[in-house]
């Protein structure tokens, strides 16, 4: 019968909102630390552009939060771009789908050193449910182009790419 089912699924928690939120002054701190690694490896502030490549789009729209007014990020110099040449970092959500991988090729080309590749989410790390697809290469973004990291996650929360974007520029920097 379809009224059990129904009032199963209402009366079931929603998982988004019991995932606990980061404190705001983590968010602030870490978004500092940002701003501060992108001023040390670039000398201005970091320019992210997010390529949606054939998941649900709840990953996109998770990365995508972190320019909304919840987390601001551009007050700690983090601006999102609209085209490859501004950006620094390429993050690719979704499993990269047959018809996606020459649009993100020509993206990765057209980007300016120093540049990086983000998968973000489990469909962009390795197809996740869409692998075996006939739509999907296997191995997700990585089959496709050179990754810098892979920030896990079905989707991965905004702070938690926000420390992944860190990790990567820290590590940069220390390369240097
Ligand atoms: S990892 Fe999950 S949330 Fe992200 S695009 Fe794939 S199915 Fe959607």
């Amino acid at each position: 019968m379809l009224w059990p089912k129904l009032l199963r699924s209402l009366l079931r928690p929603d998982h988004a909102a019991t995932t606990p939120e980061p404190h705001p002054d983590t968010v602030a701190a870490l978004a500092a630390r940002m701003g501060e690694a992108a001023q040390a490896r670039l000398g201005r502030s970091l320019g992210i552009l997010v390529v949606e490549a054939g998941g649900c789009g709840a990953c996109a729209a998770e990365v995508r939060a972190l320019e909304g007014i919840a987390y601001d990020m551009e007050r700690f110099g983090l601006r999102f771009v609209t085209t490859p040449r501004q950006a620094d970092v390429l993050v690719v959500t979704g499993p990269a789908t047959r018809n996606m991988t020459e649009a993100l090729q020509r993206a990765w080309e057209a980007m300016p050193e120093p540049k990086w590749v983000v998968a973000a989410g489990d469909c962009a790390a390795g197809s996740g449910p869409f692998q075996g697809g006939y739509a999907v290469e296997e191995g997700g973004v990585g089959a496709v182009l050179p990754l810098d990291l892979v920030i896990p996650g079905c989707p991965p929360q905004p702070s938690l790419v926000l420390e992944g974007l860190l990790a990567l520029l820290e590590a940069q920097a220390r390369e240097d």
